[in-house]
């Protein structure tokens, strides 16, 4: 009599697909990662540290953090960080976490400002399946651990955040064509997390984003049913050979048509 076939045993999540162990872990890590940057920066302004040391230090800080919880929790995934190597490898790989440790550095070596956040992503075949993202300043965290609900805000003119530069070029144009508000703050993330907590009804940028700036904001953004596209209204996808691609919009699905079709504004 032959022996029967000893099963196999999973020793992880299983490829392809992401558990609620996943959502989790991008939710510990950017909360994490975000308690650890606070005392960072706390540290960094009593000691009047310069402000360009602060914000590498605190990146590079940040960066190890993550790589070495990811490389405790989930040996076996790689890892895409904006403060690490390329590793080209990556390409074709199904799993794929997309770090920024820190989004916003500016405004986190300038005191008061809290316009800077950390982006935790799972991607998975390319696609943003998991994401958290921390506002550490304001003890804010959203992930698709539990996705956010978006709060209905009644206003009389639409509130769009959009970069700086966006700003300079085309403030004025958009809010003449949206009768909104045009609001402009650092951190991509922070910019998603204001749609997503209802201050904002749109994140506009027609400037270029590298895939760690969007991919965790766009992962909460889609859990929480906002829009989020390209400015040619197309999904974004990640773990793409170029990392830097253009355009972003992540707004209320009814304001994504209007915004669109503005396009011409570039
Ligand atoms: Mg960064």
């Amino acid at each position: 009599m032959t022996e029967p076939p000893i099963p196999s045993t999973p020793t992880g999540p299983a490829e392809g697909s992401a558990t609620s162990d996943d959502h989790g872990l991008a939710e510990t890590l950017a909360r994490e990662t975000g308690e650890m940057l606070v005392e960072f920066r706390h540290n960094g302004f009593e000691r009047m540290d310069n402000p360009w040391s602060l914000q590498d230090d605190a990146d590079m800080a940040a960066h190890r953090f993550i790589l070495e919880r990811l490389a405790h929790e989930r040996p076996d995934d790689v890892v895409l960080s904006e403060e690490g190597h390329d590793d080209r490898s990556r390409i074709g790989q199904r799993r794929v976490w997309i770090v920024d440790p820190l989004d916003g550095s500016n405004s986190f070596s300038s005191r008061g400002a809290d316009d800077w956040a950390v982006h935790i992503a799972l991607t998975i075949d390319g696609e943003p399946v998991c994401g958290a993202v921390s506002m550490p300043s304001v003890g804010d965290v959203a992930s698709t651990a539990e996705p956010p609900d978006v709060p209905v805000v009644d206003r009389e003119n639409p509130v769009v955040v959009v970069s700086r530069q966006t700003m300079r070029w085309h403030g004025q144009s958009l809010a003449d064509a949206l009768d909104a508000r045009i609001v402009a703050f650092g951190s991509a993330g922070a910019k998603a997390m204001a749609v997503v907590r209802g201050s904002a009804d749109a994140y506009f940028t027609d400037g270029g984003l590298y895939e760690w700036d969007s991919c965790a904001p766009v992962a909460v953004a889609l859990a929480a049913g906002l829009h989020c596209s390209r400015l040619d209204g197309s999904t974004p996808t990640y773990n793409n050979a170029q990392l830097f691609a253009p355009g972003l919009l992540i707004c209320r699905p009814e304001m994504a048509d209007p915004i669109l079709d503005l396009i011409e504004i570039r």
